[in-house]
Order: C-alpha cells, then sequence, then structure tokens
C-alpha cells in the first residue's frame, strides 16, 4: 500500500488553481461527496496499479476529475437540440417548438406575482381558467371551456365526472392504443365507467349505439383514431347521427379529438383530422384535445362544449389533482391569441407544417451549396407526427451527406454530439437533413457542425 501514500492531502486539491471557480460549491454536501468520490476511485485505482506519476501530477489529475464532475452535475440535462428529421411534431424531442412571443409573455408574468386567480376589477378572488376560457370560447364558439394537464388527463376526466358507476357506448373500432400506453379501454376502467362495445372493428353502424342503450348508459364517447386508419370495408356512424341519438335518448356525448387542429390543414395534405370547431357545431356536448400536438402549443388538454357538463367536470375534486400552474397558462393564451389574430405562422411548429414544397426546395438547396460537394439537394417526406395523420405524408425536401471515409453512422453519431446536438434521419443508408423542421436561425450552426464533422 506504498503507493496510496501518493494521495494528496484535501486540503492541496483544494488550494489548486482549477478548483478556483468552484470553491463555494465545494463547501456544499454535493460538493463534498463529489471529492469523496473522486478520492475513492483514486485510491481505488492506486492499490490496483501502484503511482506511476508524481503527487503533484495526482494532485492536479484529481482536481480536474472534480472540475469536470462539477460541471457535468450541473449541466442541465434538458437540452436543446436541432430536429432534422421532418417530424414536426416529434413526441421524443417535445413536440412543437413554442414561439418567441409566448416565451416573452411567459417571462412578464412568472418572473413576478401575476393575477393568476384574482379578479382586477373588484379585487376579489378569481378562477385561473377564465384567462383561456375567454380564448378557447371564441375560437370554437362553444359555452364554456378549461384545461388541464394533457389530453389524456382531460379524457380521465370527463369519463370520471359523466360516466362513473355507468356505462360508456364506444366502437370497437375506436378503442385505440397511443403512446405511453394510454388505452382506451383501460382508461375507461381506471375512470370507474364500464366499457360497452359496439360493432366490430371495420364497421360500426348507428343502429349498434341504439340497441346498446340502457338506463345504465351515462355517455356515449367517440374517439378520433388519430395514429392509425381502417381502410377497406369500412363504416362509421356521422358525428351527427350520434349527436342526435344521444339528444333524443338523453345521453351527453363526447368527442376525444386527439390533435385539437383548430385550423383545415388539408391544403397543406393533412388529411382526416378534424378540426375542432365542426365538432362544435355538429352539437357534440364536450371535445377533448392537446394543446402540444396540431396546436403547436404547450402540452396541455383542452376540455370545451356546453356550459352545464363543463361546470360539472369543474367540481370534481380530480380536476384540481390535474389542473395546470401558471406557466402552462401563460405560453397557452399567447398561442391561442396568434389563432385569435389569425398569425399562425407565427407558430413555429404550423409555419413547419404549412411551409410549401418550393419554400423547402429553395432552403435545401442553398443549404447544399454551402455544404461542397459532398452534399446535395432531395425530395424527402415529412410527416405531422405526435400521433397526428399517419398516412399524410408532406412533400419535403433536404440535404443527403456522403463523405469519403466517414460512415453513415459515425456521422450520425458526431452531428448528435454536436453542440447543440443535431438529430439526422439515415435513408437508404445515407444521412439525411430534412429543412422542414431546422428553424432558420439554425442553419450556420447545421453548416458548422457538419464541415467540423467531416474534418474533425
Ligand atoms: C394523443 C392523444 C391522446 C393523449 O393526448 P396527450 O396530450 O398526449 O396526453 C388522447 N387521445 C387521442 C385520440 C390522442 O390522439
Amino acid at each position: 500500500m506504498e503507493a496510496l501514500r501518493q494521495i494528496p492531502p484535501v486540503n492541496d486539491v483544494l488550494r489548486s488553481p482549477e478548483l478556483v471557480p468552484y470553491q463555494s460549491i465545494l463547501e456544499t454536501p454535493f460538493g463534498n461527496r463529489v471529492l469523496d468520490e473522486v478520492f475513492g476511485d483514486f485510491r481505488r485505482e492506486l492499490s490496483s496499479n501502484g503511482a506511476t506519476v508524481s503527487r503533484r501530477e495526482l494532485t492536479e489529475r484529481i482536481a480536474s476529475e472534480v472540475a469536470a464532475r462539477i460541471q457535468s452535475a450541473l449541466k442541465p440535462s434538458l437540452r436543446r437540440v436541432v430536429n432534422a428529421t421532418g417530424v414536426v411534431l416529434h413526441t421524443n424531442l417535445g413536440r412543437a417548438p413554442l414561439p418567441v412571443s409566448a416565451i416573452e409573455h411567459l417571462r412578464d408574468v412568472a418572473a413576478g406575482y401575476s393575477n393568476l386567480e384574482f379578479n382586477l376589477s373588484d379585487g376579489t378572488r378569481g378562477k385561473r381558467d377564465v384567462h383561456i376560457e375567454r380564448l378557447i370560447c371564441r375560437l370554437l364558439e362553444c359555452e364554456a371551456a378549461i384545461v388541464v394537464n394533457n389530453n389524456a388527463a382531460a379524457v380521465m376526466l370527463v369519463l370520471n365526472t359523466l360516466a362513473e358507476g355507468g356505462e360508456v357506448v364506444a366502437s370497437r373500432g375506436e378503442q385505440l392504443e397511443i403512446g405511453g400506453s394510454f388505452r382506451i379501454p383501460e382508461i375507461i376502467n381506471k375512470s370507474g365507467a364500464r366499457l360497452r362495445e359496439v360493432g366490430t372493428t371495420n364497421r360500426t353502424r348507428i343502429r349498434d349505439y341504439e340497441k346498446a342503450i340502457n338506463d345504465q348508459t351515462r355517455l356515449l364517447l367517440r374517439v378520433h383514431p388519430s395514429n392509425f386508419r381502417i381502410t377497406g370495408f369500412t363504416e362509421r356512424p356521422s358525428l351527427q347521427d350520434i349527436v342526435r341519438l344521444g339528444s333524443d335518448r338523453n345521453v351527453p356525448t363526447f368527442e376525444d379529438l386527439g390533435s385539437g387542429c383548430l385550423l383545415d390543414l388539408r391544403p397543406q395534405g393533412i388529411r382526416d383530422e378534424p378540426v375542432v370547431a365542426e365538432s362544435i357545431r355538429a352539437g357534440v356536448d364536450i371535445v377533448s384535445f392537446s394543446g402540444d400536438k396540431l396546436l403547436g402549443g404547450p402540452q396541455a388538454g383542452v376540455i370545451a362544449g356546453k356550459r352545464v357538463y363543463v361546470a360539472r367536470i369543474r367540481e370534481n375534486p380530480l380536476f384540481r389533482a390535474l389542473r395546470v400552474d401558471k406557466l402552462t397558462i401563460g405560453v397557452l393564451e399567447s398561442v391561442l391569441m396568434n389563432y385569435v389574430a389569425g398569425r399562425v405562422d407565427d407558430l413555429p411548429g404550423l409555419q413547419m407544417l404549412r411551409a410549401s414544397s418550393d419554400e423547402l426546395k429553395t432552403r435545401a438547396e442553398s443549404l447544399a451549396s454551402r455544404l461542397g460537394k459532398s452534399a446535395r439537394a432531395i425530395r424527402l417526406s415529412s410527416v405531422a407526427g405526435g400521433g397526428s395523420a399517419p398516412e399524410s405524408l408532406l412533400p419535403s425536401w433536404g440535404v443527403e451527406l456522403e463523405f469519403k471515409d466517414l460512415s453513415s453512422a459515425e456521422l450520425e453519431r458526431r452531428l448528435r454530439s454536436a453542440d447543440p446536438p443535431i438529430i439526422v434521419r439515415i435513408e437508404n443508408s445515407r444521412v439525411v437533413l430534412d429543412v422542414r423542421t431546422i428553424l432558420a436561425d439554425e442553419e450556420p450552426h447545421v453548416v458548422a457542425s457538419i464541415q467540423a464533422s467531416a474534418n474533425p
């Protein structure tokens, strides 16, 4: 154990120049643990390998390891990345990027106090939902709205409020699972209601709903099959038929719309995504949808529709458990204001979804020319992502990269280790970058990182 005598006293390490910037951190319990861990590791290494360096060098090596571990622990784990995959609402990459105007509004209201639940006109206690409700009601022409943590929570809350202890009638063709193991039959069970399945996987008629209604029926449920499509010999009653049946038999109707498309995106090639206002117009009592799918806002679940039902949902104690904070309300309010004012292209997610193929081609060609002969502009297909419009391929453009002596797998890895990391796709064993999801101000970083990866 002769080698262990080479270990320097802690104070020598603490005095080394490299640790000067970390003096106050080193006095915290966290700093103490890092010191203990590093000393422990060096002791183990010395006792198995013996001392090969001078004490002075050992002091420097320990100090530099301590500095590295402190830096790595204090670096944010959630980081900005460049999304070059072409998947606009990439759930693993945080779905929609938020507009700067919304972040500025948030900075303003969140850095100080706010009137979150305070009525400025008469100084009384207010409700946090009013900030969002007024905008949703304008956009959808509905009577009332509230917001919860996400659409999964919204569906749970609606089912629990309106159907606990009774039956929910829903088609066998709409028993979907979405990412993160949200399954309609399981959610109905958890809500305390019982699922009454009707029809078959491919065909369900209004007669099937009608026959299933009995004195236990509490709700008619319609679910938008967001992430899959049933094609071929299929049939599904119209929303109007379901609404009519519900109102004839005095059973409320609830539609889980999934994405929450506030605009018709068919001209952009996004097919089969129902527009929320059309469901309200068709007379559905309650709808729910996500804030961060095709709406392009923060994670949230919006519940909107008739006042009598929204009032009951708000009184459910579960609502208190699922409510959103001022951060979500601030960002969502700002995003919804863009819709009200017709400034949808200020929302980055929507702008990406609506970008034309010509515009993307110009960007791809310009990017390729800045990258030189190893890059060429190519046609690509992007998708909306986030479990929306699974069959709609959006014609897009991007660049394909090929460097001599550099495999695509290694290039992908190098770009993923750039700062900020660049997430790409590999197609036909080549690295491709879809310009649709790359923000314009990220392009210089993309060019520089590709050049650095090719000539490390
Ligand atoms: C995405 C989706 C949900 C869940 O929405 P989150 O906001 O991700 O919780 C629920 N129902 C349908 C039909 C969906 O597409």
